[in-house]
């Protein structure tokens, strides 16, 4: 049954999770799973959510906003994907973190909408680590200067960094990259600058994220590997 499978794959991300906690010496409350539900359908998110798990990201505004009300109203819901300026109203006051920002003119956007709705919302900065050009994210040599332009917004506060890394055949391969946004994440946070904090490193997915929870990633962001894959022609 397709609840027992679901139930299962959270079971086995959890183990490694909790593996990958072990051998990195970290404990496992240091490291969020998301759970990123996005082409499923609510009942899948449901099985996982009865499950025990509260964090779901999606990487599409119109998909988040059709599933927010159909589900309970305890989930902290993540937006992973690129934001469209004309698209933050939607979403300001509905999210707990956007994962995604990568321009000051984004981050100014976010700013008006949050005081619209009278709330403060939580940003990561995306860093391309890797500079591929099929990806969104600031460099790593800008994002630094981003954040002391985006810290002057008050209703916006810059809480990490996130990336998405390369999609590679062996995860090893991506450490390097979590390592350099590790130490990204130390040398921001050294600036102590005002309304920015590096408390969240959001990196690592299906492929890699037992590599990136070994690099210092809080939370891991795993389709895949729980909801199985994902099939776009639908
Ligand atoms: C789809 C997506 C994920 C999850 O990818 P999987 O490989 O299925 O775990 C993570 N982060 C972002 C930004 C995504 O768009």
């Amino acid at each position: 049954m397709r609840s027992e499978e679901l139930k299962a794959n959270l079971a086995s991300v959890e183990e490694r999770v909790a593996a990958a906690c072990k051998r990195a010496g970290r404990d496992r409350s240091e490291v969020t799973l998301i759970a990123v539900s996005k082409t499923k359908p609510v009942e899948d998110l449901q099985v996982i959510y009865d499950a025990g798990i509260r964090e779901f990201g999606e990487n599409k505004v119109q998909e988040l906003t059709g599933k927010i009300p159909e589900m309970a109203d305890d989930i902290n819901w993540h937006l992973i994907g690129h934001l469209q300026r004309n698209k933050v109203k939607y979403i300001v006051d509905k999210v707990k973190l956007i994962h995604s920002v990568d321009s000051y003119r984004l981050a100014e956007e976010i700013n008006i909408q949050a005081k619209k709705k009278g709330v403060v919302c939580d940003i990561l900065i995306e860093v391309n680590a890797a500079n591929e050009a099929t990806k969104f994210g600031v460099r790593l040599e800008e994002a630094k200067q981003l954040c002391q332009e985006i810290s002057h917004l008050d209703a916006v506060h810059i809480v990490g960094l996130m990336t998405i890394a390369p999609n590679v055949v062996v995860s090893e391969e991506n450490r390097a990259i979590f390592h350099k946004i590790k130490d990204l994440s130390v040398d921001i946070q050294k600036e102590n600058i005002d309304n920015v904090d590096m408390r969240i490193i959001s990196m690592g997915m299906t492929n890699d994220f037992e590599v990136a929870i070994e690099e210092g990633a809080t939370h891991v962001r795993v389709g895949t590997a729980i909801f199985g894959q994902r099939n776009y022609n639908i």
